[in-house]
């Protein structure tokens, strides 16, 4: 049986930053890999099958659910799942590294849950829900239709920041990254 290690989740409503954050992470702390998550939808820009995601399709997530092969999965816009899968976590552990996580909010606490003592989990806070939609918008991967879903499940999870264990501000990109560097850092020499 492979040895656990730690977990480091980034959460936050879709647009505050995490993938911003988690890239520069994965660029700077070389003991850190990234959890490549499944997903229903399909790859946008340059994502790449196997880096970003596993883009599977809903009939082969749907078979991995039924083969209870994720540690949490959810169904985070209409008819689109997004799942971690146990081996993921598996693979990074036997490498002896921490697992960092860009999930979202609920997957995230239930991370924590289930990883008790062994997680920190972060949630990125935007500086506020107007801030956080011109981001959305300014990235400019989603559709009309698409950000209009986003920016009402956002405005919900913003709610969810106190249950973490740190609320990381991403106002100023630079800061919130040496920030989080920081906290990463402690948590894995500790
Ligand atoms: P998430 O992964 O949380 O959905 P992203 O990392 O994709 O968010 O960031 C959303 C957009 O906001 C991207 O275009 C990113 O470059 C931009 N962004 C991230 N952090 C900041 C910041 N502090 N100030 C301005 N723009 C930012
Ligand atoms: P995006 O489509 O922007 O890549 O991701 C949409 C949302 O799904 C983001 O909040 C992202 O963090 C989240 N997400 C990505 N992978 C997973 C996962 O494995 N499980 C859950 N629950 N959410 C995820």
């Amino acid at each position: 049986m492979t040895k656990e290690g730690k977990l480091i989740i980034f959460s936050a409503p879709s647009g505050a930053g995490k993938t911003t954050i988690v890239h520069h992470l994965l660029g700077k702390i070389p003991n850190l890999e990234f959890s490549i998550s499944a997903t229903t939808r399909p790859a946008r820009g340059d994502e790449e099958d196997g880096k970003d995601y596993y883009f599977i399709s809903l009939p082969e997530f749907t078979h991995r659910i039924a083969k209870k092969q994720f540690v949490e999965f959810e169904e985070v816009y209409t008819g689109t799942f997004y799942g971690t899968l146990r081996t993921e976590i598996e693979r990074i552990w036997a490498k002896g590294k921490t697992v960092i996580f860009d999930i979202d909010v609920e997957g995230g606490l239930h991370l924590k849950r289930k990883y008790d003592g062994q997680a920190l989990a972060i949630f990125v806070q935007p500086p506020s829900l107007e801030v956080l939609k011109a981001r959305l918008t300014g990235r400019g991967t989603d559709s009309n239709e698409k950000l209009l879903e986003r920016f009402e499940k956002a405005e919900k999870e913003l709610n969810y920041a106190p249950q973490f264990d740190i609320i990381l501000k991403n106002y100023d990109l630079e800061t919130a990254c040496a920030e989080a560097e920081k906290l990463v850092a402690d948590f894995i020499g500790s």
